[in-house]
């Protein structure tokens, strides 16, 4: 494997395994920085492979070339989260400097050990049970009451791997497959959320944590189209909660880099203050965090990096009072893979508007792309990024 040409300055080589849009993003604050990044890709044609000049091929489950990849980097870290533990446990046997650490990373892999490991903790999260088979199920619903949620506890995303069932009946395939698979189901309590919230942290090796506002995302069929910063009308106290609930869950988990901590807000009864629990963790710069590129003095991409490297980590404070990011996603009429054709529309229309895509082939309904779009009037800039974002998919034309 060719070693990656490193800036003159006793720059390190930073190396993301998988190539995909995170990969992508951190390369502007990357060569802003004057750091090499190098990226492992499944395929030259991957987001990410398209812009970093290094981007040896090698898959994510092979353990040879991701050990390959590993000793031309200072530091590894990670464009999702699917990396198996066999492989991780080989690259800190290697001596790899990984962030996060796979000691954390397990936590965000595998949704029944992030339960676990969260309520010994003593973080909020739903009451939830690993049910195996139809009694455990029943036991749960029939003590907690149904409808009962029910996930996959790995490989889930965008709401795949989750499935509402209001008798055990209807979770019979599920848990048959669960069966066959050997692992058990993880099955929670319907939260009554009024909303989902998401607080997004970046934490060195040093211990330095970093907190941005907390967000309201907004989620349509399941995938989350809009994020508000910060959560409109979010009461002090409860912003306050969130915030503490993710350093605590940083600083149990030891997590280095950018993480997500995904929660619930519920309603208060007689004008008392809600609450939130845990809906899950992602450790990585999240789609929850796309906003601070535009609307914080530091973007996530760019303390992912610092975090990584185990730099002092940059502002979080917004730019402005609000920031509207509105998710790109393929469209499916006629044209809708001429995204540049959409430019010169969408940029006339609003030049406040700024426009991430991602390199990506469009499929319909996949994340191909973000709008940001920062100021003082939340509603005005709500209908703006949804403009920008329905032009460039295709379903506004307009
Ligand atoms: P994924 O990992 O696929 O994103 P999530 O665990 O985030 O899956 O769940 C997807 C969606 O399902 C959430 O955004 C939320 O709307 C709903 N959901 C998940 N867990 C619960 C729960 N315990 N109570 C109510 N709704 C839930």
């Amino acid at each position: 494997m060719t070693s990656p040409r490193r800036s003159p300055g006793g720059f390190p080589v930073v190396g993301v395994i998988g190539a995909g849009q995170l990969a992508r993003m951190c390369v502007g604050p990357a060569v802003e920085l004057g750091l090499t990044l190098s990226v492992l890709t499944a395929d030259p044609e991957d987001s990410a492979a398209l812009v970093v000049p290094s981007a040896p091929v090698g898959r994510h489950t092979d353990l040879e070339a991701v050990r390959a990849f590993a000793r031309e980097c200072d530091v590894v870290t990670f464009d999702h989260e699917h990396v198996p533990a066999e492989v991780l446990d080989a690259l800190v046997a290697d001596g790899v400097v990984l962030h996060p650490r796979p000691s954390a990373l397990r936590f965000a892999q595998d949704k029944l050990a992030m339960r676990e490991r969260l309520t010994a903790a003593g973080v909020p999260c739903p009451r939830w049970v690993a049910a195996r088979d139809e009694a455990e199920l029943r036991a749960f619903g029939d003590e907690h009451g149904w409808p009962v949620v029910l996930k996959t506890p790995r490989g889930g995303y965008d709401g795949k791997g989750v499935l509402v069932v209001e008798t055990v009946e209807e979770a019979a395939s599920w848990l048959a497959r669960a069966a066959d698979a050997g692992e058990p189901l993880l099955a929670e309590e319907r939260v009554p959320f009024v909303r989902e919230l998401a607080v997004l942290v970046g934490r060195a090796p040093s211990g330095q944590a970093c907190v941005w506002p907390v967000v309201e995302t907004v989620q349509t069929d399941g995938i989350c189209t809009e994020v508000l910063a910060p959560a409109p009308g979010l009461s002090p106290a409860l912003a306050e909660r969130a915030t503490e609930v993710a350093l605590t869950i940083a600083a149990e988990l030891d997590v280095t880099g950018v993480f997500a901590v995904e929660l619930f807000e519920l309603a208060g009864s007689r004008g008392e203050t809600g609450e939130v629990v845990v809906n899950e963790l992602a450790m990585r710069p999240h789609n929850s965090g796309h906003w601070t590129m535009d609307g914080s003095v530091t973007g996530q991409f760019e303390q992912h990096l610092r975090a990584v490297l185990d730099l002092p980590l940059g502002s979080p404070t917004s730019r402005a009072r609000w920031t509207v990011m509105a998710n790109v996603l393929g469209g499916a009429g006629e044209g809708a893979d001429e995204l540049y054709g959409t430019y010169r529309h969408v940029l006339a229309h609003d030049p406040e508007v700024k426009v991430h895509l991602y390199g990506k082939s469009v499929r319909p309904g996949r994340k191909i792309g973000h709008v940001n779009i920062c100021g003082e009037d939340l509603a005005d800039l709500r209908e703006r990024a949804r403009h920008a974002a329905g032009y460039i998919e295709g379903a506004i034309r307009e």
